[in-house]
């Protein structure tokens, strides 16, 4: 068993010699008032150097395993931000071989297997304490390792705890441990560049607040804090207490934020998890405390003392670490173009590839990737856009949408900060419906006047804009498993609707309705959605004999002589030759316009649209399916929340992309031939493609 109180860090030193923020030291002795007779390793490890006494507070206690992985670690400051995030550096601190993880790496992420744990430096004393870093294979793409065998296989890349920004997958295996481990290597290897981890932008560690300060109550989070971060809190006796969030919402019959907290040490009016009777999570008896989430802030155990409260007092005179954003120094602002047809298996497809979910993100993830991950239709949108400067909009290009086109993978950090710019504290946590999300992207975020430009009522009618098409219509004017098409026909049909101008980006929402009603058992996604008849005053061909036509009949379309459910509109002569009927003779046909810079040349021009992308929803968890090309074959599949490892509160989400040619051969069928489908013998992924669409996106061909 390792000892926990033989190593320390030091988190709040005065500018003892020696004894700066972030060294890392072993007790040798304890005074009888408690204070610590220790000596800290150089930054080189290895030896031990200089000795002295320490306050305990000044300490925060470690293992032998976290002492070494945090000495390969530099600059010294960089070990205490690894320790605030303590969900992460536990998982670290367990990693086994073959576990998954991301590193950051060149300016990107990149998803490796752990190989082994490596030594650095020479080893003189069996005492000493040496710097520990991962041996990492990158998950490299397919089929390319059999290339390597014929060459010797270069040496594995060696990384700090500091470099590992998630890990994926927390095996059961026994964790890696410099004295108990098969074969330990020894090298001596040049430190990988640490990069500040995600969240240090945040700005904490450059901002102290004192404790029980008034100000604090008017700070509504302003460190960002999410579930894991290590938090301290004033109890009402005003002792100060420690913890882990477990958990923000707002309880029920609370106002705003509430954050749960699990605390390090047992409190006697504290629960196990349960506030009020109910229970958002579980831990220990005593140990669970909810309060407003702006009394908390992060852990000062761990904080760099702000400039100006260290300027002329006797504080370390060592420089507070530099809180600079993670951001691409070069081509950071220029807007990478999805991955071609060839590239996108490469890059995108396997685990831990997509976009990252994280806490009720699906429909975030989901929607984002089916935008972004292959089609060019909202980069021209935004491209003609005078507000694509905007910072949230610059934001989401470059965390989101670069970085899943340039790398193939969003962490779910890039994707909860994007959220929190959002506007609404909701947005953070709570799940949403993708079309209410859409609707923000696009007018909050994006700045984008309406996508559909449509009119009520023919000629005279009102306009209505929106960002997607809700179809409304009655069950029983389609078949059982009616496709797109049909669905669009007969809902702005019903609804007397029609297009003013071709859409570059059309969103349907199919009719259903809650999480669990469906209007229909499937739906067949069209592939091309032919709009022309749907357009306000653009030439049509009669229904009958192909001239341009000048008459619509609403009645007709639901004719069950004249095969129902397709728009019905006639020339002169044909129009009077239906109508002569004696079924027909109460219809009303409507006359048609012609806009004047229209040409009514015959044949009449089809306007078409494609589908792109097809979100679908399965008990209130969103997907999607993606077109990635031009080829028939060329579709994938997107879960953001594919796996997960760990538990359910220090766990992390999967995300994965899956190529699914079976779902291009589906759609490749004509429309009847699909409507035939016996959906028992159905590949998986086309059985959730028909039934489970919620959204389909369709881009102007043009
Ligand atoms: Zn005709
Ligand atoms: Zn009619």
């Amino acid at each position: 068993m390792e000892s926990i109180d033989k190593y320390f860090i030091v988190t709040r030193a005065k500018a003892r010699k020696g004894f700066s923020r972030g060294c890392i030291g072993r007790i040798e002795a304890e005074t009888q008032t408690g204070d610590i007779l220790g000596i800290v390793y150089g930054s080189g490890g290895g030896t031990a150097k200089s000795g002295g006494l320490l306050k305990r507070e000044e300490t925060y206690p470690l293992t032998r395993h976290q002492a070494q992985l945090l000495l390969f670690v530099s600059p010294a400051s960089r070990r205490l931000e690894i320790l605030c995030n303590q969900t992460l550096f536990k998982a670290i601190c367990e990693l086994a071989q073959d576990d998954l993880i991301v590193v950051r790496y060149k300016k990107g992420f990149q998803p490796c297997l752990v190989k082994n744990l490596m030594q650095i430096g020479r080893k003189d004393g069996s005492d000493d304490l040496n710097m520990l870093g991962f041996e990492l294979q990158p998950v490299s793409p397919q089929n390319s390792d059999k290339k390597l065998s014929s060459k010797k296989p270069a040496p594995l890349p060696v990384f700090s705890a500091a470099d590992i920004i998630q890990v994926a997958q927390s095996s059961t295996k026994l964790p890696l441990r410099d004295n108990h481990t098969i074969g330990i290597n020894r090298r001596t290897v040049s430190r990988i560049n640490s990069m500040p981890i995600m969240g240090s932008k945040n700005g904490f560690l450059g901002k102290k607040i004192s404790r029980n300060s008034p100000e604090v109550e008017s700070l509504s989070n302003s460190y960002q804090l999410e579930v894991g971060s290590m938090v301290e809190m004033a109890s009402d006796r005003n002792v100060i207490l420690y913890g882990v969030i477990r958990w923000i919402g707002v309880p029920t019959g609370e106002k705003g934020d509430w954050a749960g907290i699990e605390l390090d040490n047992d409190v006697g009016t504290c629960t196990d998890g349960t506030f009020h009777g109910q229970r958002y999570f579980t831990c220990r008896g005593n140990r669970a405390v909810f309060v407003p989430l702006e009394m908390c802030m992060p852990d000062g155990r761990f904080h760099s003392p702000s400039p100006s409260s260290s300027a002329g007092t006797e504080e370390s005179p060592q420089t507070p670490l530099a809180v600079t954003p993670i951001e691409e120094d070069e081509g950071e602002e220029e807007d990478v173009p999805p991955l071609t047809e060839s590239e996108v298996l490469r890059v995108l497809e396997g685990k831990m590839k997509g976009i990252q979910g994280h806490f009720n993100s699906c429909y975030l993830d989901a929607t984002l990737f089916s935008l972004f991950s292959s089609s060019m239709t909202i980069d021209r949108l935004l491209q003609s856009s005078a507000n694509a400067e905007v910072s949230i909009c610059r934001q989401m290009r470059r965390d989101i949408v670069n970085q899943l086109r340039r790398h193939g993978f969003v962490p779910a950090e890039n994707v909860m900060n994007f959220r929190k710019q959002l506007g609404c504290n909701t947005y953070v946590t709570e799940e949403k419906d993708p079309e209410e999300f859409i609707a923000i992207l696009f007018q909050r975020v994006l700045h984008m006047d309406p996508l559909l430009k449509m009119r009520l009522n023919g000629d005279s009618g009102s306009s209505q804009d929106a960002y997607t098409y809700q179809i409304i219509l009655e069950k029983n004017d389609v078949g059982h498993c009616p496709s797109v098409q049909q669905l669009l026909e007969t809902s702005f049909m019903s609804c007397n609707l029609k297009f003013e101008e071709v859409p570059s980006c059309l969103m349907v929402q199919m009719p259903r309705f809650g999480k669990n009603f469906k209007m229909f058992p499937c739906i067949m996604p069209s592939t091309e959605l032919d709009i022309t008849d749907l357009l306000h005053q653009f030439p049509r061909e009669c229904f009958i004999c192909g001239q341009l036509a000048q008459h619509e009949c609403t009645q007709c379309f639901r004719d069950r002589k004249l095969l129902p459910g397709r728009i019905k509109q006639y020339c002169s002569t044909c129009n009077t030759q239906v109508h002569s009927h004696p079924s027909r003779q109460g219809h009303t046909p409507r006359s048609l316009a012609l806009r004047a810079e229209l040409s009514t040349s015959s044949p009449v021009p089809r306007t078409h649209m494609q589908l792109f992308a097809v979100l679908c929803i399965q008990t209130s968890h969103y997907v999607s399916f993606v077109k990635y090309g031009p080829g028939p074959q060329s579709w994938m599949f997107f879960d953001s929340m594919a796996d997960r490892s760990g538990d359910d509160h220090t766990g992390y989400n999967i995300p994965e992309v899956r190529a699914c040619p079976e779902v291009g051969d589906f759609l490749s069928q004509s429309e009847e031939a699909c409507a035939c489908v016996d959906l028992s013998q159905a590949s998986d992924l086309v059985r959730r493609l028909l039934c489970d669409s919620f959204i389909c996106l369709y881009q102007s061909s043009r």
